[in-house]
């Protein structure tokens, strides 16, 4: 069996210390934020904590995860009274709790579990390790500390921050330790193939139209370094997909052979949400992402510029690689 590090040991002290708990991740939430909050909460309830789940945003989580055991564990920030312990994952900073940031600040103690390098450390207690593929794998690790057999709803949320944060184990983080990680997951009853095709091949017909024209519009640029394409809110208009449907759209683009970046653009009133993709560790799009106040990892980050689409390719585009001024 695994034995804690001081770190996680100082951090499953103070959760089995508190005597209420809540779990919460970024706004925005992607597939590691939702799994790591569910595996943490039915953790915690399986050892006998009071714990609750909720969002960095007002409005519900993603459908796209709703198959997990336990997506109705959330419940809206609103309805809560801050805890005694308030546990942020995957978010490296205050401003990534977004409304839930007020439960945080009135919360008796705070605890950061996180992977991302930048992580402003912003809480009372921090267990951030950058070398974890998911913040969902570092739970994992935490199970055995915190007494909690892992059942296979807890495997599936894990196993789901893991495969969605490793880009279906296909970017760097793929480490050795990733997929021993997702192999005693699967052990413990995450079923791959169901949960890959619940995640990725699930689209709607009106996905698949908004997957086509995002097709249709990648463009090679910076010298054939980077690809890229973008869409606008009349895309979901016209071809009814949903916000939540967008997510993993920069996988299609990040196909395009032999560039460094890719790089999705999403227009939304006066501002346009950048997703970028690094092909190689030798080039480290979070970088880019912090120049524009946005953050991540060195192959997957993201940020927000004001302006228009023009304004936001250009000024993105100027940063990436084969760009010569
Ligand atoms: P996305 O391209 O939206 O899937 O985001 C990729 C990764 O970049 C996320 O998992 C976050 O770690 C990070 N990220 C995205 N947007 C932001 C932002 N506005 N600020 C900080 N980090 C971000
Ligand atoms: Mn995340
Ligand atoms: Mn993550």
């Amino acid at each position: 069996m695994r034995e804690p590090t001081r770190e996680e040991q100082i951090a499953i002290d103070a959760m089995k210390g508190a005597g209420s708990v809540m779990v919460c991740s970024h706004v925005n939430p992607d597939g590691d934020a939702i799994g790591s909050v569910i595996a943490l909460t039915l953790a915690l309830k399986a050892a006998g904590l009071e714990v609750v789940a909720t969002l960095a945003d007002d409005a519900p989580a993603p459908s796209t995860y709703e198959f997990l055991d336990g997506f109705d564990l959330f419940v809206p920030n609103r309805e809560l009274v801050p805890p005694q312990l308030f546990v942020a994952l995957d978010s490296p900073s205050w401003e990534r709790l977004g409304a839930a940031q007020p439960l945080s600040f009135r919360a008796g103690s705070t605890l950061t579990i996180d992977h991302h390098r930048d992580n402003h450390r912003f809480a009372a207690y921090s267990l951030v390790e950058p070398e974890a593929a998911s913040t969902g794998s570092m739970i994992w690790h935490m199970l055995p500390g915190l007494g909690v057999e892992p059942t296979p709803a807890i495997a599936s949320a894990c196993y789901v921050a893991l495969m969605t944060d490793t880009g279906r184990f296909s970017y760097g983080n793929t480490t050795p330790e990733a997929l021993r990680d997702a192999a005693e997951m699967i052990e413990a009853g995450a079923v791959a193939t169901s949960l890959y095709q619940r995640v990725y091949e699930s689209r709607t017909p009106a996905a698949m139209a908004l997957l086509g024209r995002v097709l249709s519009r990648i463009t090679l640029a910076n010298q054939d370094r980077v690809a890229y394409s973008w869409m606008e809110e009349r895309d979901l208009a016209e071809t009814g997909a949903t916000p939540e449907e967008t997510e993993n759209i920069i996988d299609v683009v990040r196909q395009t052979g032999g560039i460094v970046v890719a790089a999705f653009f999403k227009v939304e009133g006066d501002h346009v949400k950048v997703s970028l993709r690094s092909k190689t560790r030798r080039f480290d799009v979070s970088a880019i992402a912090k120049e524009f106040n946005g953050g991540g990892h060195t192959a997957a980050a993201g940020c927000t510029v004001r302006g228009t689409l023009d304004d936001a390719t250009g000024q993105i585009l100027s940063r990436l690689p084969g760009h010569f001024a």
